[in-house]
């Protein structure tokens, strides 16, 4: 392995001024950034290594925190739950150390059915509120002629995270110390011949490759997780989105309707998504199919808003598993944890996430090996008999993702 001098990576603050085992967070996007600052402020020195920050999902996402309103169920649905309850004093956190507003909002949504039979299925059925067609009408007013009746989750919500969270976030991080290096691309992984995590090979800002000694990193690639661990099952679910201007407080409740959905923000934005195309892959841009679809949605829910002026249209990619739930957690190699495959999820549950990764990572200080109480290391017995329903070795053998994915020096 080759040496190198970290101030050469490092864009602010190099390893020299920090503490003597630093972590490596690998991806700056909302999960990156969200364990960055949780680990900042337990007092561990964190440098994020970040591709490219506009291409992150969480400057793309609607922001709904919707475990109810999305109809999730077992270990998804507890991961949900806790992850939203733990969302005020995560969010007061990031804009206490900004100075900056997320834009929480504990809006409530509303999903609406074209009958009772299909909404009494619904998953989440027992835990909202039943609307009948006047109580839809008063929740949501010009709501499309084609629903009877819904389901108000008022203890769902959402962030304005494209706006303002992922603002808020970064300069949490600053503000907590944590040195950034964007434009840097990990390429590989470098552990040796027992798995033990030994640093990164990458890319940076000025074209150079180097080699990043450390102990402890966390994988937090979002949807192109699986290129530094190819065993690893996750892979991109492309999602376009558009946004209007609509009168402010035309829509209190956030809508979940079959396909697209509506999120009004305070001032009146009015965002539309998402379109689903696993086919897709990592093709770029959007598409006229894609944005009729989502046009389409918007007449179905709301009429009236097909008339709002456009603002902006655009595309991102999800982390996707093959059972829609995150890995989290150690990884086949010791010292890497596994923070990815959020999905459709992510910004809901970056909370427990970030709060769940600093509590492992910090108990691993000092590269200690990797044993059964580091696995769920600070956590509560609950949080860690919870933790380890989304475990990577849900899916694949160790060999299966260790083979041939990192360099062994
Ligand atoms: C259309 C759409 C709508 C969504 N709506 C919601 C919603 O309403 N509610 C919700 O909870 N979730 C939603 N999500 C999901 C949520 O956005 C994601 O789950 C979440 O953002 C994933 O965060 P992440 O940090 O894992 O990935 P990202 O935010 O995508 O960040 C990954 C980062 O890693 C960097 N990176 C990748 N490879 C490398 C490398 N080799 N070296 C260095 N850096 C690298 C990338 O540049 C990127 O910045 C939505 C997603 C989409 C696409």
């Amino acid at each position: 392995m080759t040496g190198l001098r970290t101030d050469q990576v490092s864009a602010g603050r190099s390893f020299a001024d920090g503490g003597a085992d630093p972590v490596l967070v690998l991806g700056g996007g909302l999960i990156g950034l969200a364990i960055a600052h949780q680990l900042a402020r337990r007092g561990e020195s964190v440098q994020v290594l970040s591709r490219r920050r506009n291409e992150a999902a969480g400057f793309v996402a609607a922001g709904m925190l919707a475990p109810h309103a999305e109809g999730l169920e077992g270990a998804m649905l507890a991961l949900g739950q806790r992850s939203l309850a733990l969302l005020p004093q995560w969010v007061g956190q990031i804009e206490a150390d900004s100075g900056l507003p997320c834009g929480l909002l504990r809006s409530g949504i509303v999903v609406p059915f074209a009958t009772s039979a299909e909404r009494e299925a619904y998953p989440t059925a027992a835990l909202g509120e039943p609307l009948d067609r006047a109580e839809l009408e008063a929740e949501i007013p010009g709501i499309g002629a084609g629903f009877g009746c819904g389901l108000l989750f008022a203890q769902d919500g959402q962030i304005d995270n494209r706006r303002q969270l992922m603002r808020a976030l970064e300069r949490a991080c600053v503000e907590r110390g944590v040195a950034f290096a964007e434009g840097t691309e990990v390429l590989e992984l470098l552990s040796d011949s027992e798995r033990v995590l030994r640093g990164v090979r990458l890319i940076g800002a000025d074209g150079l490759v180097r080699s990043l000694p450390c102990r402890r990193a966390v994988l937090a690639c979002g949807a192109w997780s699986a290129s530094l661990l190819p065993g690893l099952p996750v892979v991109p679910i492309k999602g376009q989105m558009l946004s209007l201007q609509g009168p402010r407080r035309a829509l209190r409740r956030v809508l979940f309707g079959p396909g697209t959905y509506l999120v009004p923000r305070e001032d009146g934005l009015l965002v539309v998504g998402a379109t689903s195309e696993p086919e897709a892959g990592f093709a770029t841009g959007l598409t006229p199919r894609g944005q009729q679809q989502l046009e389409a949605g918007l007449t179905a829910l709301l009429p009236e808003a097909a008339s709002w002026p456009p603002m902006e249209r655009w595309w991102g990619f999800r982390p996707g598993t093959p059972d829609r739930a995150p890995l989290l957690g150690p990884s086949p190699i010791n010292g890497l944890w596994l923070a990815t495959g959020h999905y459709r999820n992510g910004v809901l549950l970056a909370a427990i996430t970030s709060h769940w990764l600093a509590a492992l990572m910090g108990s691993q200080r000092g590269g200690a090996e990797l044993g059964e109480r580091s696995r769920s290391g600070g956590l509560t017995a609950a949080d860690a008999a919870l933790l380890a329903s989304f475990h990577w070795d849900r899916f694949a053998s160790p060999a299966e993702i260790a083979q041939g994915s990192t360099r062994h020096t």
